[in-house]
């Protein structure tokens, strides 16, 4: 068979190999040498730069996944964002929290106290001065306030409840994506 002559990219030796080797060690210097056929020409290259190349670029393509992960954590907590916030009277968006709800709840009870017992004594004295006995009934929307204010109050405190969790998954999510964190530690019977 005739051989081809090609140069050991690594130690610059000459080297004789078969025409169909792919692969040749340098008898020189002993490197791992990767043949390269193109046409009449032939040349070698080392099989460790080949491979920290392919290295390289397995992790390049690792890293773009990860980045592909992250943004898609992100896209979706800001989703979840949406869902959970608060729209206030004045038109201002905010994040629902524990601490609203309860001073929410706690407001709206004391106004209807306040209001039952304004209202009480106002319709106590209309009727000795001939109010329909009907009348009595206005004092009452005090509790409604009061049912409003603690039912308002429960459903923002389950909202700060979601959003507190959601937010602490999607932090955790996004360290395990970037790789700070070991993602064996997310439990798995978490929402995917
Ligand atoms: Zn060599």
């Amino acid at each position: 068979m005739k051989l081809i002559s090609v140069r050991c990219n690594h130690c610059g030796a000459p080297l004789e190999v078969p025409p169909t080797a792919r692969f040749v060690t340098c008898g020189f210097c002993d490197a791992q040498l990767v043949v390269h056929h193109s046409g009449s020409a032939h040349s070698t290259e080392l099989l460790e730069e080949i491979k920290a190349t392919t290295d390289g670029l397995v992790e390049q393509v690792e890293q773009l996944k990860h980045r592909e992960e992250v943004e898609q954590l992100d896209r979706q907590w800001e989703i979840t964002q949406r869902e959970l916030q608060v729209h206030g009277k004045d038109g201002r968006v905010s994040v629902p929290s524990k601490g609203g709800a309860i001073f929410g709840t706690v407001i709206a009870t004391v106004f209807g106290f306040v209001w039952m017992l304004f209202a009480g004594s106002i319709v106590a004295r209309g009727m000795r001065m001939g109010l329909p006995s009907a009348a009595a009934l206005f004092p009452l929307f005090g509790l409604v306030f009061i049912v409003i204010g603690i039912a308002g109050g429960l459903l923002h405190y389950s909202k700060a409840q979601r959003y507190e969790q959601a937010k602490a998954q999607y932090q955790r999510r996004r360290r395990a994506a970037l790789g700070l964190e070991d993602p064996r530690r997310i439990p798995t019977n978490e929402v995917r």
